[in-house]
């Protein structure tokens, strides 16, 4: 079922135990074993989107131990071009 806080697709059930105790309702999540959590979710997906906001390549004719190697993927072409062109 979808969870409609967070719109996360998931093996969830409604967590019985929880609502007994506290008389909220809460989705457990069955396949993580624990219960589900919206803000955890969110955070997840945040710090996913920053990391693949740009996309980076490490070029293979590089030292790969330096940071230089590691660019975006419409420059490397260039680079090797003007960088690597006698290694071809
Ligand atoms: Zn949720
Ligand atoms: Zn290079």
């Amino acid at each position: 079922m979808i969870c409609k806080k967070c719109g996360i697709d998931g093996n969830f059930t409604w967590d019985q135990q929880h609502n007994e105790n506290t008389g909220k309702w809460r989705l457990f999540d069955l396949g993580m074993e624990r219960p589900h959590d919206c803000s955890h979710e969110k955070t997840q997906e945040a710090s996913l989107e920053t990391t693949t906001q740009i996309p980076r390549v490490k070029c293979p004719k590089c030292d790969p131990l330096n940071d230089s190697a590691w660019m975006e993927r419409e420059k490397l072409q260039n680079h090797i071009k003007t960088a690597h062109f006698g290694f071809w």
